[in-house]
């Protein structure tokens, strides 16, 4: 049977065309810069009630371990800033001399929750004291949940004004009220990104000195269209989608659209891990 399908000219072809693919792939993923962009929302551990647990949270010991791993590597924890400086923008910047062998990564945080800041403030000190190294946050924040009365899941200004003073918070906007833009009025879209920008700018503008808050955008549910593009360019310098993809940015030339890989409560450390290393598995 197999010495049929071995000498039959339609199954070398096949097998050709196979290995010319995975070929290419490999030279692909070998050759070209990715830049992981991970997208991660609130964060839970053994003290938190299970009701209390929505399936995008991740688990805190999981986290400790993922991020304590990075810390011991070669890594450039990028803002979002830093992501536009010197991968995506037209002008861009040499990449710093300290960095030059660093392989660049972007950890972002949604929506602001609460548990995400407390849980941060207790980890990326410890391991900043351990390894020596700070790891930057990106939170992707909405600053109608910020100082809600009676509102304690999500982090208030103060919060957030903490985390940005020790130097591990980039704080951008994720939309006045996480509406889905793709659903509401171009209006009110507008609306959602100029009020989000004017409020987080308001919360840590004092603090602010080279004018980084704020710059960049988070679609909220990761839906966006062509209009709500075009109004999105009005008041950000680039926007990030909530896609499960890889970041290439010499490839994926749409600062308005770019990837990232979601992350929830199911994936593993390991996949994490694979993901953070570019490996296919
Ligand atoms: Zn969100």
């Amino acid at each position: 049977m197999f010495n049929f399908f071995s000498s039959s000219p339609r199954f070398k072809l096949l097998l050709d065309f196979l290995i010319g693919i995975i070929v290419c792939l490999f030279i692909f993923k070998t050759f070209t810069l990715e830049i992981p962009v991970f997208g991660f929302h609130g964060i839970f551990d053994e003290l938190t009630p299970p009701g209390n647990i929505r399936n995008f949270d991740y688990p805190k010991d999981q986290l400790k371990l993922f991020l304590e791993d990075l810390a011991q590597r070669k890594y450039w924890f990028l803002s979002t800033q830093d992501l536009y400086d010197y991968f995506l923008s037209p002008q861009r910047k040499t990449i710093p001399y300290e960095h030059s062998r660093d392989r660049p990564i972007v950890l972002s945080f949604d929506d602001g929750y609460k548990n995400a800041h407390t849980k941060l403030m207790e980890i990326l000190p410890e391991i900043e004291q351990q390894y020596g190294k700070k790891i930057k946050i990106v939170f992707f924040i909405n600053p109608g949940f910020m100082d809600k009365l009676g509102n304690n899941t999500h982090a208030s200004c103060a919060d957030l004004r903490e985390g940005y003073k020790k130097g591990y918070y980039d704080l951008q906007s994720h939309g006045q009220n996480h509406e889905n833009l793709t659903e509401i009025s171009l209006l009110r879209v507008e609306s959602e990104l100029s009020r989000a920008q004017k409020n987080l700018k308001a919360c840590v503008g004092d603090l602010d000195s080279t004018q980084e808050v704020a710059n960049h955008f988070a679609y909220p549910f990761g839906a966006t269209n062509d209009e709500v593009i075009n109004l999105t360019k009005k008041y950000y310098k680039s926007s990030y989608l909530y896609n499960s993809r890889a970041l290439h940015p010499l490839h994926d030339k749409d600062k308005y659209r770019l990837s990232r890989f979601t992350v929830n409560r199911e994936t593993s450390l390991h996949s994490l891990q694979a993901k953070s290393k570019g490996s296919w598995f």
